[in-house]
């Protein structure tokens, strides 16, 4: 068992590893106001801190460097997913990006096809011009994994479900190549959260969330964070964090703070709701499919039951053609057509044109993304009220 000490990543605070996770979710990282009492942490919208004498400070000295407010948030995400160091950042797509520069040129990168978009585009746009090589993969195939690695290659990166089909990988397996090539594995966990996969353990170097998403869960924030078990790790992306620069502001660390205090009930209602709406869809005569890992039909039922604690908060479904999607997306009342999920409310989106519209049609056609498609962010609003607003849609296609 873990020792009873606070871990280094939970300094300040008092909750250890054997707390239970919503205790941590509460109050990992963070203690009272030493100075006040005030049981939440203070935004601390500073940019420099006073020195007694030249060398002489509390630890702190250029806030691009060191944010107390932020370094609650880094305790409290590492400690969710088991691990000591977390290391924040600006946004998901900063957080993946710190993670890639730990590359060289010449170095190659196993991924799973059906990546988010913005991931895709920051691989191929942007990363590919400065000599890093990307290969993709079904992911649902260890043999087609495994048979990618080559002689440069030096790191897997999957997100699994994958973004917005729902497929879904192994990730002990995932773990067990990777270990074995030599290479890091890195693992995408924004659609589970830590409170639904723990991918760190199955065998994950790096996990990495877009905090923006369902840690913080009110959509008011854009944010990243990287959590790591190793210290080597943590230092070298940690250098990274203040040698690029691409850090959070106090006040979103907060509100991601704020946000996480409620995950583990949000992702019960969310899920709970899921749940009843894919259910609903499935049996509907004008939903051609339907993509949720919770079915009872869903094709890798069983690796979603061993490997995830719960089948989270997004449904993906086809109409039976793409004007069929873009009329069902406008006529929903309830459920709001904008970009993103993860938040208390109910969002709607058309993948292909939206998320998705960085990847290459041919590409987009490839990895099974028709234009037919469209995904669900279930909120946490009235399960009745969300099921009417696709009733109704529906019953006007
Ligand atoms: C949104 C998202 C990202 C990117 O995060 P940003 O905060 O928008 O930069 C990365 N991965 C997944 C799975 C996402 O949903």
């Amino acid at each position: 068992m873990p020792d009873r000490k606070p871990s280094k990543g939970e300094k300040g605070g008092t909750v250890t590893r054997e707390h239970g996770f919503a205790t941590r979710a509460i109050h990992a990282g963070q203690k009272p106001d030493p100075s006040t009492g005030a049981v939440m942490p203070p935004i601390y919208q500073t940019s420099t801190y006073v020195q007694e004498a030249v060398g002489r400070h509390k630890g702190y000295e250029y806030a691009r460097t060191h944010n107390p407010t932020r370094a609650a948030l880094e305790a409290c995400v590492a400690s969710l997913e088991g691990v000591e160091h977390g290391i924040a950042f600006a946004s998901g797509t900063a957080a993946i990006h710190a993670i890639l520069t730990l590359l060289q040129a010449g170095d190659e990168v196993v991924a799973g096809e059906n990546l988010y978009g913005g991931t895709h585009r920051l691989f191929e746009q942007v990363l590919r011009r400065f000599g890093l090589k990307f290969r993709y993969v079904d992911a649902r195939d260890g043999r087609e994994v495994a048979a990618a690695i080559g002689p440069a290659t030096r790191m897997l990166y999957v997100e699994t479900p994958s973004n917005p089909l729902m497929r879904l990988t192994d990730l002990s397996e995932m773990g067990g190549i990777a270990r074995r090539a030599g290479c890091l594995f890195v693992v995408d966990n924004t659609f589970m959260t830590p409170y639904l996969q723990q991918p760190f353990e199955h065998g994950a170097d790096l996990v990495v969330h877009s905090t923006t998403k369902f840690l913080n869960g009110h959509s008011d924030m854009v944010g990243g964070i990287v959590l790591a078990r190793d210290a080597e790790l943590e230092g070298r992306l940690r250098f990274l964090q203040n040698s690029v620069g691409a850090v959070p502001g106090p006040l979103d660390c907060w509100l991601a703070l704020r946000g996480l205090k409620t995950l583990p009930i949000r992702m019960e209602r969310t899920e709970s709701n899921a749940r009843r709406l894919a259910a609903f869809l499935a049996a509907h005569p004008k939903v051609e499919a339907v993509h949720y890992p919770g079915l009872p039909d869903f094709a890798q039922r069983e690796l979603a039951v061993r490997q995830m604690k719960g089948f989270g908060g997004v449904i993906s479904l086809e109409l039976a053609d793409g004007e069929a999607g873009r009329r069902f997306l406008k006529s929903l009342e309830v459920f709001q057509l904008a970009e993103s999920l993860g938040g208390v409310e109910s969002l709607c989106s058309h993948p292909g044109e939206m998320t998705h519209a960085a990847v290459p049609a041919a590409e987009r056609e490839r990895m099974g993304l028709m234009d037919r498609l469209v995904r669900l962010s279930v909120g946490i609003e009235d399960a009745d009220d969300l099921e009417a607003d696709l009733e109704r849609a529906l019953a006007a296609l």
